[in-house]
């Protein structure tokens, strides 16, 4: 199997818009790094047949795709309906064509009811041959699952992400988590013998919704991961300085970053 990190940036990217002078906030990011250039976390995860689920559609989507050669998708998976997972959706329209048919979208309940409300015309019936919009078709998809999709099988757990919840997969030995504060009981379970795991690390001090360094060194030793890979990184994660302190088996993702799992 093969993952592509197409962003691995905190809501806002890295750099946020703002700065001194207009060209982007970077907190303590050496902006001469080109790995400190984040967009807004997603991955693709590819079976080993090719057939390719992609995982949340964020703003950035269609210069991720054609940065990392990536022209086609059989399937979409959302973790939950934040602006930075989901504001790309009308750029599916673009693998609409690729295909030449709707695209499965997987997400529990209460995500595909949001996003179906907030992009209502992506979601209605479609009459070939043309694609003038997105069309998606809603698949349900709830944490505890065990889902066959775009030729994977994916184990579902809930994370909490603060105020809201966010679906956690694994496939084989390899686990995403984005957008996590909190981890239970049953979601530690799917977790234990995951050899690769990508998981959100905001920043290094403590925050209401996104997990910190601190917090994923603890996950990552208890369950005896051995490549844990950071995403949805912000401002406060240089990666020189992350080169230099992070502890053995935890390492920083970057925009266009493949691994074999
Ligand atoms: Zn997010
Ligand atoms: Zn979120």
């Amino acid at each position: 199997m093969r993952v592509v990190m197409l962003g691995c940036g905190g809501s806002a990217g890295v750099p946020m818009l703002g700065g001194a002078d207009g060209t982007g906030e970077w907190g303590i990011c050496d902006p001469w790094e080109p790995r400190n250039r984040r967009s807004r976390s997603s991955i693709v995860v590819e079976s080993d047949a090719g057939t390719r689920l992609l995982v949340d559609s964020g703003p950035d989507l269609r210069e991720q795709l054609l940065r990392c050669g990536i022209g086609r998708i059989d399937a979409l998976l959302y973790s939950h309906a934040h602006a930075d997972h989901v504001a790309g959706l009308d750029e599916m329209r673009g693998l609409n064509r690729v295909v030449g048919r709707p695209i499965d979208t997987f997400a529990t309940r209460a995500v595909l009811e949001e996003v179906s409300q907030r992009f209502a015309y992506a979601f209605r019936p479609w009459s070939p041959p043309s694609f003038f919009r997105p069309v998606l078709v809603a698949r349900e998809i709830a944490a505890g699952d065990t889902v066959d999709i775009a030729g994977l099988t994916l184990t579902l757990f809930e994370q909490n992400h603060g105020r809201t919840n966010t679906l956690g997969f694994r496939t084989g030995r390899f686990a995403y988590s984005t957008d996590v504060v909190q981890l239970d009981a049953p979601a530690l379970a799917v977790l234990r013998g995951v050899d690769t795991w990508i998981v959100d690390c905001f920043q290094r001090a403590r925050h209401p919704a996104h997990a910190d360094l601190e917090q994923v060194r603890q996950w990552s030793r208890t369950l005896g991961i051995r490549r844990t890979v950071l995403t949805h990184m912000g401002t406060d994660l240089d990666w020189s300085w992350m080169l230099a302190n992070l502890p053995g088996g935890i390492e920083a993702g970057f925009d266009g970053m493949e691994l074999m799992v």
